[in-house]
Formats: C-alpha cells, sequence, structure tokens
C-alpha cells in the first residue's frame, strides 16, 4: 500500500521541493499551504503521516495539531524554526511524532519519515493476534493490566510491582503531564510519607529498564 503524506507548509518553493522528493521517493503527497485548510484535509483525508510547519497562515501548526489530536493519531512530524526550542516542546506535548529544524538536509527527513512509519506499522501490523482487550501503548511499548506484562518491541521486560503501577499510570494518563505529587498519589497513595525523590528514583529504574 502506497503511503500517503500531506504537507502543510505555506513556503511554497519549500513545500515543492519536499514534495518532489517525496513523491521520488514512491510516496503519494497532497499539499497545502495553510492551516485552516490543512486541518480538514488531515481529518478528512487517509494520510499515513502528516508534515507541519508551525508558522502558518489561518491556524498555526500547533493548533493544528491541538485540534487534530482531539479525533486523529495520524503520525505528525513537524517542521520548526531553527532554535524554537519552545515550539518543539509544545509539538511534542501535543502529539507530534517527531520534529525536525528548518533548513534541514532532505535526507534527514526522509530518514524521519521511514522512522515514524516503521513505528507506526509496528502498531498496525505486528500487534500479536491474541493481543489482550486491555492492552495500552506507547510507540513500541506495551502493557496489559490483566496480564501484568510489559513488552518492548515484543520482548517481555521484567518489572517490580510498584514499577508497574507507575508504567500503567503514566500510559493511562499518555500526553498528560504528571507532576511528582500526582504520580505519588496515584502509585504511592496519598498517605505516602516519604521523599518526593521516589517517584525520580522509580522514573530511572524504568527508563533503564
Ligand atoms: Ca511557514
Amino acid at each position: 500500500m502506497t503511503n500517503r503524506i500531506l504537507i502543510i507548509e505555506d513556503e511554497e518553493k519549500i513545500a515543492r521541493f519536499i514534495e518532489l522528493e517525496l513523491i521520488h521517493e514512491g510516496y503519494e503527497v497532497e499539499k497545502c499551504g495553510d492551516g485552516r485548510t490543512g486541518l480538514e484535509l488531515a481529518e478528512g483525508g487517509d494520510f499515513s503521516l502528516v508534515l507541519l510547519d508551525i508558522m502558518l497562515p489561518g491556524l498555526n501548526g500547533l493548533e493544528v495539531l491541538r485540534r487534530l489530536r482531539k479525533n486523529s493519531d495520524v503520525p505528525v512530524i513537524m517542521l520548526t524554526a531553527r532554535d524554537a526550542v519552545m515550539d518543539k516542546v509544545a509539538g511534542l506535548d501535543q502529539g507530534a511524532d517527531d520534529y525536525i529544524t528548518k533548513p534541514f538536509a532532505i535526507e534527514e527527513l526522509l530518514a524521519r519519515i521511514r522512522l515514524v512509519l516503521r513505528r507506526r506499522s509496528y502498531h498496525v501490523h505486528e500487534a500479536p493476534a491474541d493481543a489482550p482487550a486491555d492492552m495500552l501503548r506507547c510507540g513500541e511499548l506495551t502493557l496489559s493490566e490483566s496480564r501484568h506484562e510489559v513488552k518492548y518491541a515484543g520482548n517481555e521486560i521484567e518489572l517490580t510491582g510498584r514499577e508497574f503501577d507507575l508504567l500503567n499510570t503514566l500510559l493511562i494518563n499518555k500526553n498528560i503531564v504528571l507532576s511528582r505529587d500526582r504520580l505519588l498519589g496515584k502509585v504511592w497513595g496519598y498517605d505516602y510519607m516519604g521523599e518526593t525523590n521516589v517517584v525520580d528514583v522509580y522514573i530511572r529504574y524504568l527508563r533503564s529498564k
């Protein structure tokens, strides 16, 4: 199946350049130069991936992403201006899959597109047929509470009870910022009297596993 990519970018030269490269790589491409139309296309079209510029007429890219994420999990790569660190953080917080800083080498963009599409095809095609109904996912990470089972890229990871509860809480609240206090309340219980840095310690354990 051919991957369809939507380019939302108002700088016609850049959009056209990306379009030609993507077509050359065998993708189907649609492009659009303003945020409002881009959002409609992204919501309505059957796209495998969206390239989304931030500085756009109509709606800016972050607003397009925020609205899009209410009813679509289509992969999104943000195109950001150099040094716009806040835009990158905001984009990732709002559910962008990746970002690339302009000006970029086309090879880098193509590599990121392949990576995001591969991650996505793992979700779609490689979910085991016997996957439990309660399975939570984030990238290649899966967690099933009923089976008390965590896997990364299909390989099981052994977690302690507390680590499991912490990861479960994070996955249930995916894309929501949780403070240390809230995590303490949810995972350790509100009567927990110890240090809040216990959260940092367990996050570290989780990351290393
Ligand atoms: Ca722009």
